[in-house]
């Protein structure tokens, strides 16, 4: 029995089949690591959040045809979310950004149905030419989402993470989108040196009310190549361990609203790219233990 509302769970009633998300990587940059002074957010690598398709130089048919048929042959699904992820959707020009989308559907309709399409941003790059643009599309039947990198509400928080924007950016960000046909889902990060153990659920119960339904949890985790790993090697930053991490999430998950939606119960990287915590890179066995943890918060 689950005690939180999955993913995958949410997708199966919504459209009465399996949907799988297929990550795509445009190489849209982001403003924040891309300007001289302001160097991206310390936990950052190269990739900036995705599979580093782009900067591999695979382009977007050679992603489309090898992860369509990826996630046929792995989850037996044939609908399709388009996730527009690494680093920032909307720091494409617009029209360039439609030119990409209307392309990658064209091309994925070769291999699966499309049902949906989701772009991953900053609170501090939602024009409102883009968020008329998502409401178009939305518009035309499909589920579009947006999903905003906020990590947390707590001010201390988004300056050591070196976010560049404070939390009134991410409350305006989250307020503009809150009449419009899309539908939002919020980033969140456990762990964050000098928060306390609440913070997560605190940053979680306020995004929900301002009109998120969707969220992504992982812990503070260290990539190798970041600003992060200098701090962890320095000894300056100590990463959850698996215990701490369920039960500050399994806190989060139970201060949500009923109907509240889990799109990610942790990160997933692996060796060499991941440095620390090396509980993060077996998924299965963090998920079970937060799921352990969300049963025993309910049954208490
Ligand atoms: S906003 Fe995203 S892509 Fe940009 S620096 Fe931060 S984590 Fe990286």
């Amino acid at each position: 029995m689950k005690t939180y509302r999955s993913w995958s769970s949410y997708l199966r009633e919504r459209f009465g089949e399996r949907v799988h998300k297929l990550c795509l990587d445009l190489g849209a940059g982001c403003p924040h690591r891309e300007g001289l002074s302001r160097g991206g957010c310390i936990f950052c690598d190269e990739r900036g959040g995705g599979s580093g398709a782009a900067l591999a130089g695979i382009p977007l048919e050679e992603q489309i045809k090898s992860g369509a048929a990826a996630i046929r042959a792995r989850y037996k699904a044939q609908a399709l979310i388009l996730y527009f992820q690494s680093y920032s959707a909307t720091n494409l020009p617009l029209d360039r950004l439609a030119e990409e989308v209307e392309k990658a559907i064209r091309l994925t309709e070769r291999h699966a149905r499309i049902v949906g399409l989701a772009f991953g941003t900053r609170p501090d790059l939602l024009p409102e030419d883009a968020l008329d643009y998502f409401d178009d599309l939305a518009g035309e039947g499909l589920d579009v989402w947006v999903e905003i990198g906020v990590q947390s509400l707590s001010e201390e928080s988004l300056r050591w993470l070196r976010r560049g924007h404070d939390v009134s950016c991410v409350e305006e960000a989250v307020k503009r989108c809150r009449d419009r046909k899309f539908f939002l889902c919020a980033h969140l990060i456990a762990g964050i040196p000098g928060e306390d153990d609440l913070q997560l659920a605190r940053s979680a119960a306020a995004l929900a009310s301002w009109g998120v339904c969707a969220f992504k949890f992982h812990p503070l985790y260290v990539l190798r190549g970041t600003a992060l790993e200098e701090e962890y090697r320095a000894g300056r930053f100590a990463p959850l361990t698996l215990d701490e991490y369920a039960e500050i999430v399994a806190s989060a998950i139970a201060s949500l609203p009923e109907g509240a939606i889990i799109q990610r119960l942790t990160a997933d990287a692996k060796p060499p790219r991941l440095v620390a915590p090396l509980w993060v890179a077996d998924k299965a066995r963090a998920v079970a233990r937060i799921e352990r943890r969300l049963l025993a918060l309910s049954e208490s």
